[in-house]
């Protein structure tokens, strides 16, 4: 009896592991079907497909016997983290994200099926060149954005690979794509932010005058300005990014409201692009008290933005506080549209960032633009700065939302507005010729 008993127990513990081990294939091959299917794809590959950019330029294809790219070296590395390689050694690649869809796999036949899949980017594979070329090898992204259609017509990650190169001499970080998978120190870019959430939340704040020497104490804590910007209206503020100016409004608006306008933005959600996935934010939620609210008003503090929703962000306050969801896929599907800042603020927050091109910045840095924009210059504490311009063209035909990042690049205005004005340039001239709009 005894010997029955132990027998009848193998044969279950037996029965058991061909479930469990059934069920751990089955859901396996639910997940990496389609990546077992293309592994094998030069030997059985029914299927072609085709990454062109939105002017028809091959990116990537594969057929039966090959996979291949663009022809030229500057496109195929400027455009990497667009198309992504068939090792899928960047998360954000096409290839790696829609292999699938390109494969035209299918889970019921375990096959991929004959058929040619073409999919086109609304991305200008000449304007990412262009936009690689400004960054000149340093790490950093830059994003452009129709702010009418959320049409993605550029995003380029620097520095990138060849991705026809197997086994690329990588310098760090290559594989992150810096627009939507990683999240920095915003520094004065932020103050947009804190602007916006003073127009709703401080109804003092048009007669409030602010006096900056340089330095100031706010709640026991010294505050620096690079310069001593004397006194200041809101406008003025912004416009010269005045720290004890806006670590004041941070302030009075409290950390509350500003807690709800980061959230409300977006800031702190990782976001959605055609599938991809990006990173989110932080902000300090919990208490911190008056001076770390100061801090975390001019983009110091914690605070960590994603690329990526500062671009949402800036491209919605261009488009009256409407956003048109950027796309990077051409597939004829309408852009989702939805209020992300309350149309009021986001007219006056159009003013405030004209004044700041106008009144500061100069826009003989931008000839023939009507740009409006805000810098940033952000202090990592290594004693390294990062770079930023973010902003849009006031232009009917050339509705185009923009950011520029220079990690550890150094001041916003030297370093970051002539990479974005060579690439609106640039776009604006494209636009014209291949009629974008
Ligand atoms: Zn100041």
């Amino acid at each position: 009896m005894k010997k029955l008993n132990r027998r009848a127990y193998s044969v279950l513990l037996i029965a058991l592991f061909i479930v469990l081990g059934l069920f751990t294939y089955v859901q396996r091959y639910l997940r990496d079907g389609d990546r077992w299917a293309s592994y094998f794809s030069r030997l059985n590959s029914l299927s072609e497909g085709y990454v062109t950019d939105r002017n028809g330029v091959l990116l990537a294809a594969f057929t039966a016997n090959d996979n291949r790219f663009n022809e030229d070296r500057s496109t195929r590395i400027a455009n990497y983290h667009v198309t992504g390689d068939f090792w899928d050694r960047t998360g954000t690649g096409i290839l790696t994200g829609f292999s699938r869809q390109l494969h035209s796999y299918s889970p019921i036949t375990g096959m991929t099926q004959t058929k040619t899949v073409s999919l086109q980017l609304n991305v200008d594979s000449e304007l990412n060149k262009k936009a690689y070329a400004a960054l000149a090898e340093r790490k950093g992204a830059v994003g452009v954005v129709n702010y009418r259609t959320g049409e993605l017509i550029c995003m380029v990650s620097s520095p990138a690979v060849d991705p026809t190169d197997n086994d690329p001499v990588a310098p760090e970080g290559v594989y992150i794509n810096r627009l939507l998978s990683a999240s920095f120190v915003p520094g004065s870019i932020f103050k947009l932010i804190t602007a916006a959430a003073a127009i709703e939340c401080v109804p003092t704040i048009w007669q409030r005058s602010f006096f900056c020497e340089g330095e100031e104490e706010i709640g026991g804590v010294l505050f620096h300005c690079p310069f001593e910007h004397y006194t200041n209206d809101f406008a003025g503020a912004l416009a010269n990014s005045c720290n004890i100016a806006f670590a004041k409004i941070a302030i009075s608006v409290g950390q509350t409201e500003m807690v709800n306008h980061v959230r409300a933005y977006g800031f702190l959600d990782s976001h959605n692009l055609d599938g991809i996935p990006t990173a989110a934010g932080s902000y300090p939620i919990e208490f911190v008290g008056d001076p770390e609210t100061g801090w975390s008003g001019i983009g110091q503090s914690t605070d960590l933005i994603c690329p990526y929703s500062m671009l949402r962000f800036v491209s919605a306050i261009a488009n009256d506080g409407l956003l048109a969801e950027p796309k990077l896929i051409n597939d004829g599907q309408p852009t989702e549209k939805s209020i992300l800042v309350n149309p009021e603020t986001a007219k006056t927050m159009q003013q405030l960032m004209r004044n700041n091109v106008v009144t500061v910045y100069g826009d003989n840095r931008f000839p023939g633009l009507s740009v409006c924009g805000k810098t940033g210059t952000a202090e990592v504490g290594d004693g390294t700065d990062h770079a930023w311009f973010t902003g849009f063209l006031q232009d009917e035909e050339h509705p185009y939302a923009f950011i520029v990042f220079v990690e550890g690049g150094g001041g916003g205005l030297s370093v970051a507005v002539p990479i974005a004005n060579t690439v609106l340039q640039a776009a604006v001239r494209r636009g014209t010729e291949l009629d974008y709009s």
